[in-house]
């Protein structure tokens, strides 16, 4: 139910291609750690070939009976004749009906085993785990000594910036209140991310934030992780997805989204863009939710690995061969937001077993945090492919070929599937945790003064212009 529930036709998946590089695809799903069942690969290659003798074998007696109807009207006078043709219309209807049961179930587990298959990955990507994360570029000043009197929450102590407590009194733990500054400095890096976004073409959406759970599976989540023992989910569901209670059972199910990234995809879904008209850039505000199921330590305190937080998400949909060159866009735009804000970060292009489902190349950002000691990521970029577009049906037409220069397609060929691309602009908390522990006025006796600010966040505080929080 959960796949019919957002009305979109079935994902279309590429079996051909699987089948035809069955080996280089089980070698990728194997170094992306992907969970598949053993052969999985393997048996998508038999399955697409007895599904192709399957539908040979059904329009053969299709076909037959067809001709065996032309028989029985011409044998009208000839009784013989006719119960012979009866006789045989009737067996071919008997085993066109059992091949095309075969053929479902072969279709439904083909399709079952190649969904879980993941995109392939760039030839430049770094094989492993994430210890081989390549560095790619560092930025900003150089990187203070690690010091607990710049840990962010004794940080937001001081100066009244949030309320952990207050959050797990009326939600829970991992929730929390920004206060005072703190709120403001959200607005400030919304608006200040957004700028630049739009200043490079990025048109300025704001997202629902609760999505059908079908639509967030064909961006590459799992809403319910059953591969997990127990089954975890690391979204949050809606029990009562419908509030008429009388329709809830033709109601699809429900989650809050996990990032923008899928309410910015479901956007193009279905559509038939023209290629003129590409890239689409996209940057999108919503609230993020996780529900982060298994997170511990040191990771949870504070700001850092929370249960909500604003995030501003760069979108694109581009044609094929646009998708490595917008990568570079998006980076680059990202650097810039960052260098604005005056804290050492650094680029990093991401390992095969962190890519996920999805991405076919990953750059992550982390920047250096002296207070929990340590690079923390802000930010994550994925170029996709076509493997979401399979998946929403997001497809594209070229221009009609001019005399001049003929088709490179036939006219009847399918339109090719778009590549979508989605990195962050700024997730908020640790945006804030960087600024705070990087920018507080540390007295000799270890107190805290103040903040410093980069000047970049001056013309987007709210209540007038502010270079420190004192
Ligand atoms: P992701 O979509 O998981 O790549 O996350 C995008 C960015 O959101 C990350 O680079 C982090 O900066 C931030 N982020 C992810 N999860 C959390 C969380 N639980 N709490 C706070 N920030 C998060």
């Amino acid at each position: 139910p959960e796949q019919a529930s957002s009305g979109l036709p079935k994902p279309r998946l590429d079996y051909r291609a699987i089948s035809e590089n069955a080996v280089f695809k089980s070698h990728n799903a194997f170094n992306r750690k992907a969970l598949l069942p053993v052969g999985a690969v393997q048996t998508v290659a038999r399955l697409y070939e007895e599904q192709k003798e399957l539908l040979h074998e059904v329009g053969a007696k299709r076909h037959a009976r067809s001709t065996v109807g032309e028989r029985v009207r011409a044998a009208a006078k000839d009784p013989r004749a006719k119960e012979a043709a009866l006789a045989e219309a009737k067996s071919l209807k008997a085993e066109i009906t059992e091949l095309e049961r075969r053929l479902e179930e072969v279709e439904d587990r083909l399709y079952a085993l190649a969904l879980a298959i993941p995109n392939d990955t760039h030839p430049d990507s770094p094989m492993g785990p994430e210890s081989e994360a390549a560095t790619l570029s560092t930025h900003g000043p150089e990187p203070l000594p690690t010091s607990p009197s710049r840990d962010h929450v004794s940080i937001c102590r001081a100066l009244n910036l949030l309320d952990l407590e207050a959050g797990a009194t009326v939600t829970g733990s991992s929730w929390y209140y920004l206060l005072n500054e703190g709120a403001l400095l959200e607005l400030a890096l919304v608006n200040y991310a957004l700028s630049i976004a739009i200043k490079h073409g990025f048109t300025p959406v704001t997202t629902p934030d609760v999505v059908r759970s079908d639509i967030a599976t064909r961006c590459g989540f799992q809403p319910r992780d059953h591969n997990a023992d127990p089954p975890v989910s690391q979204m949050y569901h809606l029990s009562h997805s419908s509030p008429d209670a009388t329709t809830s059972a033709l109601h699809p199910e429900l989650v809050l989204a996990g990032t923008a990234e899928i309410p910015l995809a479901g956007m193009f879904a279905n559509k038939i863009l023209n290629a003129q008209d590409l890239p689409r850039k996209v940057v999108g505000l919503g609230r993020a939710f996780r529900a982060e199921a298994g997170a511990r330590g040191a990771d949870t305190r504070g700001l850092y690995r929370v249960h909500q937080f604003t995030k501003l998400e760069l979108f694109v949909v581009c044609a094929e061969e646009q998708s490595e060159t917008m990568m570079e866009e998006m980076r680059r735009l990202q650097v810039e937001i960052f260098e604005g804000l005056r804290f050492p970060f650094r680029v990093l292009d991401m390992p095969t077993e962190e890519l996920g489902a999805s991405a076919y190349r990953k750059y992550d950002m982390e920047a250096w945090m002296p207070g929990r000691g340590g690079w923390g990521e802000i930010s994550s970029t994925s170029n996709c492919t076509d493997y979401q577009a399979r998946r929403l049906h997001i497809r594209y037409r070229r221009p009609l070929p001019t005399d001049a220069a003929p088709a490179s397609e036939a006219p009847s060929a399918p339109l090719p599937f778009a590549h979508t691309l989605n990195g962050t602009a700024a997730a908020i908390p640790r945006l804030i945790i960087a600024l705070l522990e990087n920018g507080a006025r540390i007295g000799s006796n270890g107190e805290v003064s103040g903040v410093d600010l980069p000047k970049a966040l001056r013309p987007f505080w709210v209540g007038g212009e502010s270079n420190a929080i004192q």
